[in-house]
Protein backbone atom coordinates (compact mmCIF):
# COMPACT_ATOMS: atom_id res chain seq x y z
CA UNK A 1 0.00 0.00 0.00
CA UNK A 2 1.20 3.73 -0.78
CA UNK A 3 0.85 5.78 2.17
CA UNK A 4 0.17 9.65 2.75
CA UNK A 5 3.02 11.07 4.60
CA UNK A 6 1.99 13.63 6.83
CA UNK A 7 3.86 15.21 9.62
CA UNK A 8 7.14 12.96 8.92
CA UNK A 9 4.99 9.66 9.37
CA UNK A 10 3.13 7.04 6.52
CA UNK A 11 -0.53 7.22 7.87
CA UNK A 12 -3.50 5.71 5.52
CA UNK A 13 -6.32 7.29 4.84
CA UNK A 14 -8.68 8.18 7.58
CA UNK A 15 -11.42 6.96 5.30
CA UNK A 16 -9.86 3.92 4.91
CA UNK A 17 -10.48 4.10 1.13
CA UNK A 18 -8.12 3.56 -1.54
CA UNK A 19 -7.37 2.87 -5.40
CA UNK A 20 -5.42 1.46 -7.88
CA UNK A 21 -2.23 2.16 -9.13
CA UNK A 22 -1.46 0.56 -12.53
CA UNK A 23 1.71 -0.04 -14.75
CA UNK A 24 0.79 1.14 -17.66
CA UNK A 25 2.60 -1.51 -19.42
CA UNK A 26 0.46 -4.12 -18.91
CA UNK A 27 -2.62 -3.23 -17.12
CA UNK A 28 -0.86 -4.64 -13.93
CA UNK A 29 -1.74 -3.59 -10.65
CA UNK A 30 1.32 -1.65 -8.62
CA UNK A 31 -0.05 -1.45 -5.21
CA UNK A 32 -2.99 0.10 -3.92
CA UNK A 33 -2.61 3.76 -2.82
CA UNK A 34 -4.42 4.91 0.53
CA UNK A 35 -6.72 7.99 -0.59
CA UNK A 36 -6.41 10.89 1.94
CA UNK A 37 -9.62 12.13 3.50
CA UNK A 38 -10.47 15.91 4.22
CA UNK A 39 -9.45 15.12 7.55
CA UNK A 40 -6.17 13.50 6.29
CA UNK A 41 -5.70 16.80 4.25
CA UNK A 42 -6.44 19.27 7.47
CA UNK A 43 -3.56 17.45 8.99
CA UNK A 44 -1.12 17.73 6.13
CA UNK A 45 -1.94 21.49 6.18
CA UNK A 46 -1.77 21.63 10.16
CA UNK A 47 1.46 19.76 10.13
CA UNK A 48 2.81 21.91 7.43
CA UNK A 49 1.71 25.38 9.21
CA UNK A 50 3.51 23.87 12.85
CA UNK A 51 6.09 23.50 11.14
CA UNK A 52 6.94 26.98 9.77
CA UNK A 53 7.44 28.14 13.49
CA UNK A 54 9.32 24.80 14.70
CA UNK A 55 12.62 23.79 14.01
CA UNK A 56 12.39 24.60 10.17
CA UNK A 57 11.48 28.30 10.62
CA UNK A 58 14.68 29.12 12.68
CA UNK A 59 17.14 26.93 10.22
CA UNK A 60 19.50 29.62 9.27
CA UNK A 61 19.38 29.70 5.19
CA UNK A 62 22.99 28.43 4.93
CA UNK A 63 21.65 25.50 6.95
CA UNK A 64 18.17 25.10 5.00
CA UNK A 65 20.90 24.85 1.25
CA UNK A 66 22.47 22.32 3.28
CA UNK A 67 19.65 20.55 3.86
CA UNK A 68 18.22 20.59 0.47
CA UNK A 69 21.92 20.08 -0.60
CA UNK A 70 21.44 16.45 1.80
CA UNK A 71 18.24 15.79 0.06
CA UNK A 72 19.72 15.47 -3.31
CA UNK A 73 22.72 13.49 -2.35
CA UNK A 74 20.57 11.40 -0.72
CA UNK A 75 18.12 11.11 -3.69
CA UNK A 76 21.15 10.12 -5.80
CA UNK A 77 22.31 7.34 -3.17
CA UNK A 78 18.66 6.00 -3.84
CA UNK A 79 18.52 6.65 -7.63
CA UNK A 80 17.92 2.91 -8.88
CA UNK A 81 14.83 2.93 -5.88
CA UNK A 82 13.18 5.98 -7.52
CA UNK A 83 13.67 5.50 -11.33
CA UNK A 84 12.17 1.73 -10.71
CA UNK A 85 9.21 3.66 -8.74
CA UNK A 86 8.54 5.86 -11.67
CA UNK A 87 9.53 3.70 -14.30
CA UNK A 88 6.32 1.22 -13.10
CA UNK A 89 4.07 4.20 -12.67
CA UNK A 90 4.69 5.77 -15.95
CA UNK A 91 5.98 2.74 -18.03
CA UNK A 92 8.30 5.32 -19.76
CA UNK A 93 11.79 3.36 -20.66
CA UNK A 94 14.50 3.20 -17.97
CA UNK A 95 16.87 4.99 -19.92
CA UNK A 96 14.87 8.17 -19.89
CA UNK A 97 13.96 7.78 -16.40
CA UNK A 98 17.56 7.49 -15.29
CA UNK A 99 18.77 10.33 -17.82
CA UNK A 100 16.17 12.59 -17.14
CA UNK A 101 13.60 12.33 -14.56
CA UNK A 102 15.19 11.56 -11.67
CA UNK A 103 18.64 13.29 -11.91
CA UNK A 104 16.71 16.16 -12.64
CA UNK A 105 14.62 15.79 -9.45
CA UNK A 106 17.62 15.99 -7.59
CA UNK A 107 19.25 18.69 -9.69
CA UNK A 108 16.15 20.88 -8.53
CA UNK A 109 16.94 20.99 -5.18
CA UNK A 110 20.56 21.76 -5.69
CA UNK A 111 19.61 24.87 -7.79
CA UNK A 112 17.13 26.45 -5.83
CA UNK A 113 19.38 26.01 -2.94
CA UNK A 114 21.99 27.87 -4.55
CA UNK A 115 19.73 30.66 -6.07
CA UNK A 116 18.99 31.49 -2.78
CA UNK A 117 22.02 31.90 -1.52
CA UNK A 118 23.02 33.59 -4.39
CA UNK A 119 20.53 36.07 -5.40
CA UNK A 120 21.47 39.63 -3.83
CA UNK A 121 18.94 42.11 -1.96
CA UNK A 122 17.62 45.55 -3.90
CA UNK A 123 18.30 48.37 -1.78
CA UNK A 124 17.89 52.04 -2.59
CA UNK A 125 19.15 54.89 -0.86
CA UNK A 126 17.78 58.41 -0.45
CA UNK A 127 17.07 61.04 1.60
CA UNK A 128 13.77 62.73 4.09
CA UNK A 129 12.70 65.98 3.63
CA UNK A 130 14.44 66.77 7.04
CA UNK A 131 17.81 65.99 4.38
CA UNK A 132 18.49 62.89 6.82
CA UNK A 133 19.59 59.74 5.02
CA UNK A 134 17.40 57.06 4.27
CA UNK A 135 18.06 53.65 3.21
CA UNK A 136 15.04 51.09 1.68
CA UNK A 137 16.17 47.40 1.35
CA UNK A 138 13.97 43.97 0.22
CA UNK A 139 13.72 41.05 2.61
CA UNK A 140 11.88 37.87 0.99
CA UNK A 141 10.35 36.04 3.66
CA UNK A 142 8.57 32.97 2.63
CA UNK A 143 5.04 32.67 1.32
CA UNK A 144 3.99 29.70 4.26
CA UNK A 145 1.99 26.50 3.74
CA UNK A 146 2.52 25.81 -0.11
CA UNK A 147 0.13 23.68 -1.93
CA UNK A 148 1.79 21.79 -4.59
CA UNK A 149 -1.04 20.36 -7.38
CA UNK A 150 1.14 17.19 -9.84
CA UNK A 151 0.41 15.88 -13.18
CA UNK A 152 1.74 12.25 -14.54
CA UNK A 153 3.79 12.77 -16.78
CA UNK A 154 7.12 13.66 -14.66
CA UNK A 155 5.63 12.89 -11.62
CA UNK A 156 9.11 13.71 -10.14
CA UNK A 157 10.86 16.33 -12.24
CA UNK A 158 7.59 18.39 -11.88
CA UNK A 159 6.94 17.99 -8.19
CA UNK A 160 10.64 18.51 -6.99
CA UNK A 161 10.78 21.46 -9.69
CA UNK A 162 7.81 23.07 -6.86
CA UNK A 163 9.22 21.52 -4.03
CA UNK A 164 12.97 22.70 -4.68
CA UNK A 165 12.24 26.25 -4.85
CA UNK A 166 9.41 26.32 -2.46
CA UNK A 167 11.66 25.08 0.71
CA UNK A 168 14.51 26.60 -0.26
CA UNK A 169 12.62 30.31 0.27
CA UNK A 170 11.67 28.49 3.83
CA UNK A 171 8.11 27.45 2.95
CA UNK A 172 6.33 24.08 3.60
CA UNK A 173 4.95 21.88 1.48
CA UNK A 174 1.69 19.55 0.82
CA UNK A 175 1.88 17.65 -2.21
CA UNK A 176 -0.76 16.18 -4.24
CA UNK A 177 0.83 13.95 -6.72
CA UNK A 178 -1.49 12.78 -9.65
CA UNK A 179 -3.79 9.81 -8.74
CA UNK A 180 -1.82 7.99 -11.38
CA UNK A 181 1.79 8.12 -10.51
CA UNK A 182 1.90 8.42 -6.48
CA UNK A 183 5.35 6.16 -5.75
CA UNK A 184 8.13 8.54 -5.98
CA UNK A 185 6.25 11.48 -4.36
CA UNK A 186 5.53 9.01 -1.26
CA UNK A 187 9.28 7.70 -1.75
CA UNK A 188 10.87 11.32 -1.27
CA UNK A 189 9.02 11.40 2.53
CA UNK A 190 11.86 8.76 3.39
CA UNK A 191 14.45 10.77 1.65
CA UNK A 192 13.05 13.63 4.10
CA UNK A 193 12.60 11.87 7.16
CA UNK A 194 16.79 10.07 6.32
CA UNK A 195 18.21 13.30 6.08
CA UNK A 196 16.34 15.30 9.25
CA UNK A 197 14.07 17.69 7.23
CA UNK A 198 12.13 18.65 9.87
CA UNK A 199 8.66 16.72 10.03
CA UNK A 200 5.97 18.93 8.48
CA UNK A 201 8.09 20.27 6.21
CA UNK A 202 6.85 17.66 3.23
CA UNK A 203 3.91 16.34 3.41
CA UNK A 204 2.23 14.07 0.77
CA UNK A 205 -1.71 13.57 0.44
CA UNK A 206 -2.89 10.90 -2.52
CA UNK A 207 -6.56 10.53 -4.43
CA UNK A 208 -8.27 12.71 -7.22
CA UNK A 209 -9.31 15.64 -8.05
CA UNK A 210 -12.52 16.96 -7.66
CA UNK A 211 -14.38 15.44 -4.05
CA UNK A 212 -10.99 13.96 -3.51
CA UNK A 213 -7.37 15.35 -1.87
CA UNK A 214 -6.78 17.67 -4.98
CA UNK A 215 -10.08 19.85 -4.34
CA UNK A 216 -9.79 19.99 -0.88
CA UNK A 217 -6.34 21.08 -0.50
CA UNK A 218 -6.65 23.93 -3.31
CA UNK A 219 -9.93 24.84 -1.16
CA UNK A 220 -8.05 25.01 1.87
CA UNK A 221 -8.42 28.02 4.28
CA UNK A 222 -5.32 27.47 6.06
CA UNK A 223 -2.62 26.91 2.48
CA UNK A 224 -0.92 30.80 1.67
CA UNK A 225 -0.27 29.82 -1.98
CA UNK A 226 -0.87 27.00 -5.03
CA UNK A 227 1.22 26.22 -7.40
CA UNK A 228 -0.27 23.63 -10.20
CA UNK A 229 1.27 22.04 -13.37
CA UNK A 230 -1.68 20.04 -15.04
CA UNK A 231 -4.51 20.51 -17.86
CA UNK A 232 -5.36 24.09 -18.41
CA UNK A 233 -9.33 22.85 -17.37
CA UNK A 234 -7.99 22.05 -14.07
CA UNK A 235 -6.43 24.96 -13.89
CA UNK A 236 -9.64 27.01 -14.53
CA UNK A 237 -11.19 24.40 -11.43
CA UNK A 238 -8.07 25.46 -9.47
CA UNK A 239 -7.91 29.17 -9.92
CA UNK A 240 -12.13 29.11 -9.52
CA UNK A 241 -11.53 26.85 -5.80
CA UNK A 242 -9.01 29.71 -4.87
CA UNK A 243 -10.10 32.88 -5.53
CA UNK A 244 -12.61 32.87 -2.55
CA UNK A 245 -9.35 33.02 -0.15
CA UNK A 246 -7.72 35.80 -3.09
CA UNK A 247 -4.98 32.95 -2.98
CA UNK A 248 -1.90 33.73 -5.16
CA UNK A 249 -1.49 30.99 -8.28
CA UNK A 250 1.51 29.65 -10.49
CA UNK A 251 -0.44 27.98 -13.38
CA UNK A 252 1.68 25.46 -16.08
CA UNK A 253 -0.60 24.20 -18.16
CA UNK A 254 -1.59 22.91 -20.94
CA UNK A 255 -0.05 23.62 -25.05
CA UNK A 256 -0.01 22.95 -28.59
CA UNK A 257 3.28 23.69 -29.28
CA UNK A 258 4.55 24.67 -33.26
CA UNK A 259 7.90 23.87 -34.63
CA UNK A 260 8.87 25.76 -37.44
CA UNK A 261 11.11 24.32 -39.97
CA UNK A 262 12.92 26.32 -42.59
CA UNK A 263 14.06 25.20 -46.13
CA UNK A 264 17.73 26.25 -44.64
CA UNK A 265 17.55 24.34 -41.60
CA UNK A 266 20.20 21.41 -40.92
CA UNK A 267 17.66 18.64 -41.60
CA UNK A 268 20.00 16.09 -39.68
CA UNK A 269 19.63 18.78 -36.52
CA UNK A 270 15.90 19.64 -37.22
CA UNK A 271 14.84 15.71 -37.61
CA UNK A 272 16.44 15.05 -34.54
CA UNK A 273 14.80 18.21 -32.50
CA UNK A 274 11.33 16.45 -33.47
CA UNK A 275 11.94 13.24 -33.00
CA UNK A 276 13.08 14.21 -29.72
CA UNK A 277 9.65 16.58 -29.22
CA UNK A 278 7.15 14.91 -31.42
CA UNK A 279 8.11 11.38 -29.47
CA UNK A 280 9.71 11.28 -26.38
CA UNK A 281 7.80 10.37 -23.33
CA UNK A 282 5.52 9.09 -25.60
CA UNK A 283 4.46 12.94 -26.89
CA UNK A 284 3.29 13.13 -23.15
CA UNK A 285 5.79 16.25 -22.50
CA UNK A 286 3.67 19.87 -22.02
CA UNK A 287 6.63 21.30 -24.57
CA UNK A 288 6.37 18.45 -27.06
CA UNK A 289 5.77 19.22 -30.99
CA UNK A 290 1.89 19.00 -31.97
CA UNK A 291 2.11 21.18 -35.51
CA UNK A 292 4.97 20.80 -37.13
CA UNK A 293 5.01 24.01 -40.13
CA UNK A 294 7.95 22.88 -43.10
CA UNK A 295 8.32 25.66 -45.62
CA UNK A 296 7.63 23.74 -48.72
CA UNK A 297 10.49 22.71 -50.46
CA UNK A 298 11.74 20.38 -47.80
CA UNK A 299 7.94 19.29 -46.97
CA UNK A 300 8.30 15.79 -48.80
CA UNK A 301 11.62 15.20 -46.90
CA UNK A 302 10.92 16.40 -43.51
CA UNK A 303 7.46 13.72 -43.77
CA UNK A 304 9.70 10.95 -45.00
CA UNK A 305 12.66 11.68 -42.55
CA UNK A 306 9.86 11.85 -39.70
CA UNK A 307 8.07 8.78 -40.35
CA UNK A 308 11.65 6.95 -40.88
CA UNK A 309 12.15 7.74 -36.94
CA UNK A 310 8.90 6.94 -36.19
CA UNK A 311 9.33 3.78 -37.55
CA UNK A 312 12.59 3.14 -35.44
CA UNK A 313 10.97 3.51 -32.50
CA UNK A 314 10.75 0.38 -30.70
CA UNK A 315 7.87 -0.33 -27.90
CA UNK A 316 8.56 -2.50 -25.48
CA UNK A 317 9.02 -3.03 -21.33
CA UNK A 318 10.91 -0.09 -19.88
CA UNK A 319 13.84 -2.48 -19.44
CA UNK A 320 14.06 -4.20 -22.38
CA UNK A 321 17.14 -2.73 -24.06
CA UNK A 322 15.67 -3.03 -27.73
CA UNK A 323 12.45 -0.83 -26.93
CA UNK A 324 12.72 2.76 -26.46
CA UNK A 325 9.31 3.64 -26.55
CA UNK A 326 6.96 3.15 -23.78
CA UNK A 327 2.91 2.79 -23.49
CA UNK A 328 0.57 6.33 -22.67
CA UNK A 329 -0.41 6.43 -19.12
CA UNK A 330 -3.29 4.72 -19.20
CA UNK A 331 -6.28 2.79 -20.75
CA UNK A 332 -8.28 6.25 -20.56
CA UNK A 333 -5.27 8.17 -21.83
CA UNK A 334 -5.55 5.62 -24.83
CA UNK A 335 -8.95 5.74 -25.58
CA UNK A 336 -8.46 9.85 -25.66
CA UNK A 337 -5.32 9.79 -28.03
CA UNK A 338 -7.63 7.30 -30.72
CA UNK A 339 -10.07 9.30 -30.30
CA UNK A 340 -8.09 12.36 -31.81
CA UNK A 341 -6.69 9.09 -34.70
CA UNK A 342 -10.41 8.96 -35.78
CA UNK A 343 -11.05 12.44 -35.78
CA UNK A 344 -7.45 12.97 -37.96
CA UNK A 345 -8.66 10.92 -40.44
CA UNK A 346 -12.35 12.31 -40.48
CA UNK A 347 -10.88 15.66 -40.66
CA UNK A 348 -9.05 13.99 -43.59
CA UNK A 349 -5.60 13.34 -42.48
CA UNK A 350 -3.59 10.80 -43.40
CA UNK A 351 -1.30 8.48 -40.87
CA UNK A 352 2.34 8.50 -43.05
CA UNK A 353 2.83 6.86 -40.06
CA UNK A 354 1.42 5.12 -37.18
CA UNK A 355 -1.95 5.89 -36.83
CA UNK A 356 -3.05 3.26 -34.33
CA UNK A 357 -2.39 0.36 -31.59
CA UNK A 358 1.09 -1.69 -32.19
CA UNK A 359 0.82 -5.04 -32.32
CA UNK A 360 1.97 -6.13 -28.93
CA UNK A 361 2.94 -9.83 -27.41
CA UNK A 362 0.09 -11.25 -25.88
CA UNK A 363 1.64 -10.73 -22.62
CA UNK A 364 1.62 -6.60 -22.93
CA UNK A 365 -1.80 -6.39 -24.87
CA UNK A 366 -3.34 -5.05 -21.49
CA UNK A 367 -0.40 -2.19 -21.71
CA UNK A 368 -2.05 1.65 -23.10
CA UNK A 369 0.21 1.30 -26.26
CA UNK A 370 0.22 3.55 -28.93
CA UNK A 371 1.88 4.10 -32.35
CA UNK A 372 4.23 6.88 -33.08
CA UNK A 373 2.51 8.79 -35.84
CA UNK A 374 2.85 11.61 -38.48
CA UNK A 375 -0.23 13.18 -40.07
CA UNK A 376 -0.04 14.81 -43.11
CA UNK A 377 -3.69 16.80 -45.45
CA UNK A 378 -4.47 18.54 -41.91
CA UNK A 379 -5.43 21.75 -42.25
CA UNK A 380 -4.35 24.07 -39.85
CA UNK A 381 -7.36 24.94 -38.10
CA UNK A 382 -8.46 21.15 -38.14
CA UNK A 383 -9.41 20.18 -34.47
CA UNK A 384 -6.20 17.79 -34.60
CA UNK A 385 -4.46 20.70 -35.36
CA UNK A 386 -5.80 22.96 -32.55
CA UNK A 387 -6.15 21.18 -29.78
CA UNK A 388 -4.05 19.26 -27.21
CA UNK A 389 -3.65 15.81 -27.46
CA UNK A 390 -0.59 14.88 -25.19
CA UNK A 391 0.15 11.95 -27.69
CA UNK A 392 3.13 10.90 -30.04
CA UNK A 393 1.33 12.86 -33.16
CA UNK A 394 1.73 15.63 -34.78
CA UNK A 395 0.41 17.02 -37.99
CA UNK A 396 2.23 18.56 -40.72
CA UNK A 397 1.68 21.44 -42.45
CA UNK A 398 3.14 23.21 -45.58
CA UNK A 399 4.17 26.85 -45.63
CA UNK A 400 5.88 29.44 -48.13
CA UNK A 401 6.56 32.70 -46.24
CA UNK A 402 7.98 33.58 -42.65
CA UNK A 403 5.27 35.42 -42.42
CA UNK A 404 1.93 32.69 -43.01
CA UNK A 405 4.56 30.65 -40.81
CA UNK A 406 4.31 33.21 -38.09
CA UNK A 407 0.65 33.59 -38.21
CA UNK A 408 0.04 30.14 -37.96
CA UNK A 409 2.21 29.71 -35.16
CA UNK A 410 0.87 32.01 -32.59
CA UNK A 411 -2.82 31.31 -34.21
CA UNK A 412 -3.73 29.60 -31.07
CA UNK A 413 -5.14 30.24 -27.18
CA UNK A 414 -2.08 28.08 -25.90
CA UNK A 415 1.62 30.33 -25.60
CA UNK A 416 4.07 27.60 -24.08
CA UNK A 417 6.59 26.40 -26.23
CA UNK A 418 7.85 26.52 -29.58
CA UNK A 419 11.35 25.22 -31.49
CA UNK A 420 12.35 27.15 -34.84
CA UNK A 421 14.93 25.53 -37.19
CA UNK A 422 16.69 27.94 -39.98
CA UNK A 423 20.41 28.60 -40.57
CA UNK A 424 19.53 32.03 -40.42
CA UNK A 425 20.51 34.09 -37.25
CA UNK A 426 18.72 37.22 -38.28
CA UNK A 427 15.82 34.99 -39.00
CA UNK A 428 16.26 33.05 -35.89
CA UNK A 429 15.96 36.05 -33.88
CA UNK A 430 13.25 37.94 -35.57
CA UNK A 431 11.18 34.96 -35.79
CA UNK A 432 11.51 34.40 -32.13
CA UNK A 433 10.79 37.74 -31.19
CA UNK A 434 7.32 37.60 -32.52
CA UNK A 435 6.49 34.33 -31.02
CA UNK A 436 3.31 34.78 -28.72
CA UNK A 437 5.03 31.98 -26.54
CA UNK A 438 7.23 31.36 -22.74
CA UNK A 439 10.25 29.38 -24.68
CA UNK A 440 11.71 29.29 -27.61
CA UNK A 441 14.37 26.99 -28.71
CA UNK A 442 16.47 27.55 -31.85
CA UNK A 443 18.18 24.21 -33.63
CA UNK A 444 17.18 22.11 -30.57
CA UNK A 445 14.19 21.27 -27.95
CA UNK A 446 14.43 20.88 -24.49
CA UNK A 447 17.65 22.40 -23.60
CA UNK A 448 16.80 23.21 -20.27
CA UNK A 449 18.82 25.63 -18.13
CA UNK A 450 17.12 25.86 -14.86
CA UNK A 451 18.00 29.16 -13.82
CA UNK A 452 16.03 30.64 -17.00
CA UNK A 453 12.50 31.43 -17.02
CA UNK A 454 10.11 28.79 -17.68
CA UNK A 455 6.13 29.00 -18.04
CA UNK A 456 3.54 29.97 -20.80
CA UNK A 457 1.55 32.61 -21.93
CA UNK A 458 -2.25 32.71 -23.02
CA UNK A 459 -3.84 29.30 -22.14
CA UNK A 460 -0.82 28.23 -20.74
CA UNK A 461 -0.25 29.02 -17.56
CA UNK A 462 -0.06 32.39 -15.11
CA UNK A 463 3.79 33.41 -14.25
CA UNK A 464 7.18 32.24 -14.52
CA UNK A 465 9.17 29.64 -12.55
CA UNK A 466 13.18 29.09 -12.39
CA UNK A 467 16.20 30.90 -11.22
CA UNK A 468 14.89 33.95 -9.56
CA UNK A 469 11.74 34.26 -11.05
CA UNK A 470 10.88 31.64 -8.62
CA UNK A 471 11.23 33.58 -5.61
CA UNK A 472 8.38 35.89 -7.14
CA UNK A 473 6.06 33.49 -6.34
CA UNK A 474 7.88 31.40 -3.38
CA UNK A 475 8.23 34.55 -1.07
CA UNK A 476 6.37 37.50 -0.13
CA UNK A 477 9.08 40.70 -0.55
CA UNK A 478 8.65 43.46 2.20
CA UNK A 479 10.72 46.85 1.93
CA UNK A 480 12.08 48.05 4.95
CA UNK A 481 12.67 51.59 5.17
CA UNK A 482 15.30 53.05 7.59
CA UNK A 483 15.23 56.71 8.35
CA UNK A 484 18.95 57.63 10.48
CA UNK A 485 19.24 60.03 12.30
CA UNK A 486 22.74 61.31 11.47
CA UNK A 487 23.82 63.19 8.69
CA UNK A 488 25.12 60.95 5.65
CA UNK A 489 24.76 59.62 2.26
P1 LIG B 1 -4.68 17.11 -14.85
O1 LIG B 1 -5.04 18.56 -14.91
O2 LIG B 1 -5.72 16.13 -15.23
O3 LIG B 1 -4.23 16.70 -13.37
C1 LIG B 1 -3.18 17.36 -12.71
C2 LIG B 1 -3.39 17.24 -11.22
O4 LIG B 1 -4.52 18.00 -10.83
C3 LIG B 1 -3.62 15.82 -10.71
O5 LIG B 1 -2.92 15.65 -9.51
C4 LIG B 1 -5.11 15.79 -10.49
O6 LIG B 1 -5.53 14.84 -9.52
C5 LIG B 1 -5.36 17.19 -10.00
N1 LIG B 1 -6.73 17.68 -10.17
C6 LIG B 1 -7.61 17.36 -11.14
N2 LIG B 1 -8.77 18.06 -10.97
C7 LIG B 1 -8.59 18.83 -9.87
C8 LIG B 1 -9.42 19.75 -9.17
N3 LIG B 1 -10.66 20.06 -9.59
N4 LIG B 1 -8.93 20.37 -8.08
C9 LIG B 1 -7.67 20.09 -7.64
N5 LIG B 1 -6.86 19.21 -8.25
C10 LIG B 1 -7.30 18.59 -9.36
O7 LIG B 1 -3.36 16.97 -15.73
P2 LIG B 1 -2.63 15.62 -16.12
O8 LIG B 1 -3.51 14.88 -17.05
O9 LIG B 1 -2.14 14.97 -14.88
O10 LIG B 1 -1.35 16.17 -16.91
C11 LIG B 1 -1.33 16.44 -18.27
C12 LIG B 1 -1.55 17.93 -18.52
O11 LIG B 1 -0.56 18.66 -17.82
C13 LIG B 1 -1.38 18.33 -19.98
O12 LIG B 1 -2.37 19.27 -20.29
C14 LIG B 1 -0.01 19.00 -20.02
O13 LIG B 1 0.18 19.93 -21.04
C15 LIG B 1 0.02 19.65 -18.67
N6 LIG B 1 1.41 19.89 -18.27
C16 LIG B 1 1.88 21.17 -18.28
C17 LIG B 1 3.21 21.44 -17.92
C18 LIG B 1 3.78 22.83 -17.94
O14 LIG B 1 4.85 23.01 -17.41
N7 LIG B 1 3.11 23.79 -18.54
C19 LIG B 1 4.03 20.37 -17.54
C20 LIG B 1 3.51 19.08 -17.55
C21 LIG B 1 2.19 18.85 -17.90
Amino acid sequence: MILNFIDGQYREGSSGRSFDDINPVDGSLIAKVSEASREDVDAAVRAARQALSGPWGSLKLAQRCDLLYAVAAEMDRRAEDFIAAEVADTGKPRSLASHLDIPRGAANFRVFADVVRNVPTEAFTSHAPDGKPALNYALRRPKGVVAVVCPWNLPLLLMTWKVGPALACGNTVVVKPSEETPATAALLGEVMNQVGVPKGVYNVVHGFGPSSAGEYLTEHADIDAITFTGETRTGAAIMRASAGGIKPVSMELGGKNPAVVFADADLDVAIAGLTRSVFENTGQVCLGTERVYVQRPILEAVVQRLAAAARRLKPGRPEDPGANFGPLISAEHQQKVLGYFKLARDEGGTAVHGGGVPDMPAELKGGAWIEPTVWTGLAHDSRVAREEIFGPCCAVIAFDSEAEALQMANDTRYGLAASVYTRDIDRAHRFSSALKVGIVWVNTWFLRDLRTAFGGSGSSGIGREGGVHSLEFYTELSNVCIKFSGAGQ
